[in-house]
């Protein structure tokens, strides 16, 4: 393409509402333009990523054995209802009326529509297994979207379900899914890593997610650094450093005047938070329950929920507390005699600790569990923090931030049995389809290649993803040797099936310098003064290196360095 002709609108200044670098790069390098809160054009460079992304995307789920089809955004509330999440789905989804006042949503994602279509076109085992895969617009009502496409009301994302006899074929699917997947992000460029995560609202048993390394992404990962293990803070396990055993003393009741808080507590007895055991007092749909937990730690109700098989988890209201004798700041479990109670399994290496007194301005010190009371059971209640060693070999988990770009679930008959979709086995039997579900956020992933790949003059695309491979920057306007030579070579390249951006326009050195950098083709080729003597040079953008080398060998140059590069990241076809 020649630059004259292209709509690459880019910006000097820094747009105040972009809070994370790859916004605005985005904004600035004139890829994106913002419609509304979190709705985005793609402008033709934009789009042009977007489609290399796509291609990538393509090629790995094809050569996975995925099929392509394409279902609509616009669906039915029916399949919802059948599912029963149109009414667990909160205000994130968009929903309206058609003209004749039937439901519709617009989908944040197709898991229904998918099962709809297998339990009619799908009858038999022999047509399993089967991966069906779309890159099509999701809607997601965010209350806060921020960071650019990062986090959007409308994106796009390139989903994929699996349906499969059994379990046992799920976790092959699964598998296959999670190789394409990781073949996609190396292709992509991006250092990555696959942790446990949290199924939520998808549902599901196992589940993995696809975290790309960002300082600023929203995600916090705890990782081993000796063994495989890495995870979601949300579900990330860890264990306390071994603490020394200490003789059991008498528990004794103290005055604590006035000190209800952890943090009071331990100043005012002077011991570290970590002496304390917290009561956190729930309301839950099989009644109240006490979760003890270290004072140093944080409650993490994800685990609990998971761990007790709990729909409704809501800490008890302090207007709520006197209706059942408790007294905020003082909760403890001893005499909490209508409350089922659970300790985090740290509790349980803890000895003579702190616990509240159940009765106003007093604690008990010296407290002991099966000595002064008991529980019902141990879990990992509370998040891990740093300091916490990996349950595997020991050794302190590390913490990294990541942006999530991919999700691979196995979901399991959640589906196939609310919706009822079955094939009939060898033996001529119903079964509920096995299912697992697999998505990418497309738009995401090009935000998170900038986060990773950037510096002070604009972005840094890896060759896979660039809009363009290489760009060719003829300095003197006024030179018609520059330009011919530059036109010769766009023709050339081009040619050989290269992309390339003629930088044609009437303009500075540095605006095209700038511009070239801002945008981020990964080669330059920039022509200079040294044409007369038959010299050109080319930059690679990543490592802000130039060569100086023979105008003729430039074509051959470049077509080396191209496919090199594309080797390097995994691409055959390049
Ligand atoms: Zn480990």
């Amino acid at each position: 393409m020649k630059y004259s002709e292209m709509l690459i609108p880019t910006l000097k200044e820094v747009p105040s509402e972009a809070e994370v670098v790859s916004h605005q790069l985005m904004l600035r390098a004139g890829i994106i333009r913002k419609v509304a809160a979190g709705v985005y054009t793609f402008l033709p460079l934009g789009s042009r990523i977007l489609k290399k992304i796509e291609a990538i995307i393509r090629e790995e789920m094809n050569r996975s054995g995925a099929q392509e089809l394409l279902m609509p955004a616009l669906q039915p509330a029916e399949l919802w209802q059948e599912s029963g999440r149109w009414g667990e789905y909160g205000p994130e989804m968009i929903r309206l009326k058609d003209r004749n006042g039937r439901d519709f949503c617009l989908g944040p994602t197709h898991e229904e529509l998918i099962t709809e279509i297998v339990r009619n076109e799908i009858r038999s085992y022999k047509q399993l297994p089967i991966t069906l895969y779309q890159i099509q617009p999701k809607f997601r009502d965010e209350i806060r979207p921020r960071f650019g496409v990062m986090r959007a009301r409308e994106f796009i994302m390139k989903d994929a379900y699996s349906f499969d006899l059994d379990e046992e074929g799920l976790k092959v699917s699964y598998q296959k899914m999670f190789d394409a997947y990781s073949r996609i992000l190396k292709r992509c460029g991006l250092e990555f890593r696959a942790v446990e995560a949290s199924s939520g609202l998808i549902g599901g048993k196992k589940s993995q997610e696809f975290m790309v390394i960002a300082e600023s992404g929203e995600d916090i990962i705890f990782y081993c650094p000796k063994c495989n293990y890495a995870a979601n803070i949300e579900l990330a396990q860890g264990e306390n450093k071994v603490i020394l055993e200490e003789n059991i003393l008498p528990m004794k009741k103290i005055a604590t005047p006035g000190k209800s808080s952890v943090e009071e507590v331990a100043n005012f007895l002077n011991v570290s938070p970590g002496k304390l055991v917290k009561t956190l007092i729930y309301q839950t749909e099989k009644g109240l329950l006490g979760v003890l937990i270290p004072g140093d730690r944080a409650a993490n109700e994800t685990k609990i929920a998971l761990s007790l098989d709990l729909k409704e988890l809501h800490l008890l209201k302090e207007e709520d507390f006197t209706k059942y004798n408790l007294i905020p700041g003082f909760v403890g479990p001893i005499g909490l005699n209508d409350i089922k109670l659970v300790a985090d399994k740290n509790v349980k290496k803890m000895r003579n600790f702190v616990v509240g007194a159940n009765e106003k301005d007093a604690h008990f010190i010296n407290t002991n569990i099966d000595i002064d009371f008991k529980v019902e059971s141990f879990d990992d209640f509370t998040f891990v923090k740093l300091g916490d060693l990996c349950t595997n070999c020991k050794v302190e988990l590390k913490e990294m931030r990541g942006i999530e770009v991919g999700h691979v679930f196995q979901l399991g008959k959640k589906y196939s049995e609310a919706m009822k979709a079955y094939f009939s086995d060898q033996k001529g039997e119903l079964k509920p389809f096995v299912m697992g579900c697999y998505g990418i956020g497309v738009t995401r992933l090009m935000a998170a290649i900038i986060e990773q790949s950037h510096d002070q003059y604009g972005i840094i695309w890896p060759f896979s993803v660039a809009p363009f491979q290489i760009v060719i920057l003829p300095l003197l306007t006024d030179s018609l040797e520059q330009k011919k030579r530059s036109e010769k070579f766009y023709h050339e390249l081009e040619r050989l099936g290269l992309e390339i951006l003629y930088d044609d326009r009437e303009v500075t050195p540095g605006v095209k310098f700038a511009d070239a950098d801002l945008i981020g083709i990964p080669l330059q080729i920039i022509i200079g003064k040294k044409l007369n003597q038959g010299r050109v040079e080319i930059k690679l953008r990543k490592t802000n290196e130039k060569f100086e080398i023979s105008a003729d060998d430039v074509v051959k140059k470049c077509r080396e360095i191209v496919q090199k590069e594309l080797e390097k990241l995994g691409d055959k076809s390049g």
